[in-house]
């Protein structure tokens, strides 16, 4: 039989045979050289490829002359076919799992199969590369620290406003997938529901030719979209509430009072069982407030 192998630019590159399992193998969302030397000999030396779709998926398997059988899994028949798929693993066949665009199971399918390996104890290896969340996120300019990541909004107003209105006062960054037609009824939304000065980011078809990031408040992005459905693919990302000034007095006169019936410890032991303030931060305060009554 022939070594596996796969080419760049036509130069062949030889692939090490893989140990059976599961391969979860991120592919370009948009840029085919978006892809790592491991996932290439990963899916080169696959004794077979699930894919979203056999066809999309041909054009970056043929793009690096890679050969491997393929099979669609998608959606609608990824749980039906996750017994089957593992009985080969089992049987010492490695199969490489990708989706149309990005990493699999990120707003895609997958999640069936790696749950029923990780219970069958089938062996998973995930080769990380490309994802349009991490890489919105990276250039957003907005915090990176603390993110929430929601995957697509629901369709229905309704479902959707619900989910808005129930993050409004995280402090992470909120990062949504949606659908270029959505958009302009997300974005009025998010406006209506984080408040339309909330900054937020949209960025539009990432590693493209016509890759554009726009920034801006809530309020002036849903304006500029109003109408006017968006070309390409597109991940919104939105700021976390600020810090309201009205809740740190809150805790704070709390704080006081209890510092005012107990013990500098149990006051703040009371308090933070009570808001969502980190311990050291009320420990700082208390000190400041006894220091204060002290002198
Ligand atoms: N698994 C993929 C990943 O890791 O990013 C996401 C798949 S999900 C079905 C497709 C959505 O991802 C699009 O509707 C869009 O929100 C986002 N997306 C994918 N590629 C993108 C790109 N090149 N630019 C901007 N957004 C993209």
């Amino acid at each position: 039989m022939a070594p596996k192998g796969f080419t760049i630019a036509g130069h062949p590159h030889p692939a090490a045979p893989l140990a059976p399992g599961v391969y979860i193998v991120a592919t370009p969302i948009g840029n085919l050289a978006d892809i790592s030397l491991r996932a290439l000999a990963t899916l080169a030396s696959a004794d077979l490829i699930l894919c979203e779709d056999t066809r999309t998926s041909g054009k970056l398997l043929s793009h690096y002359g890679i050969s491997t059988p393929r099979r669609a899994f998608h959606e609608h028949n990824e749980r039906a076919l996750s017994e089957a798929v593992l009985a080969e693993v089992e049987a010492g066949r490695a199969v490489a799992l990708i989706s149309d665009a990005g990493t699999p199971l990120i707003s895609d399918p997958g999640f069936p199969l790696v749950r029923a390996a990780r219970a069958r104890n089938v062996p998973i290896f995930a080769i990380p590369g490309a994802s349009a969340l991490l890489a919105a996120l990276a250039g957003s300019g907005l915090a990176t620290d603390t993110f929430a990541f929601f995957g697509f909004p629901p369709a229905k107003t309704a479902a959707r406003r619900k989910l808005f209105a129930s993050l409004a006062s995280r402090a992470e960054t909120l990062v949504f997938y949606e659908s270029p037609h959505r958009l302009p009824a997300s974005l009025a939304d998010m406006a209506a529901a984080f408040g339309s000065d909330r900054e937020a980011s949209i960025a539009r078809e990432l590693t493209k030719k016509f890759e554009t990031h726009y920034r801006g408040s809530l309020g002036d992005l849903a304006k500029s979209f109003a109408g006017e459905p968006v070309k390409g693919e597109v991940v919104v990302l939105v700021a976390g509430a600020p810090d309201r000034p009205a809740e740190k007095t809150e805790w704070q006169s709390a704080l006081a009072a209890a510092l005012a019936r107990q013990p500098l410890k149990s006051a703040v032991e009371e308090i933070a069982a009570a808001f969502p303030v980190p311990r050291r931060e009320i420990y700082r305060v208390a000190l400041a407030l006894r220091q204060g009554q002290d002198g």
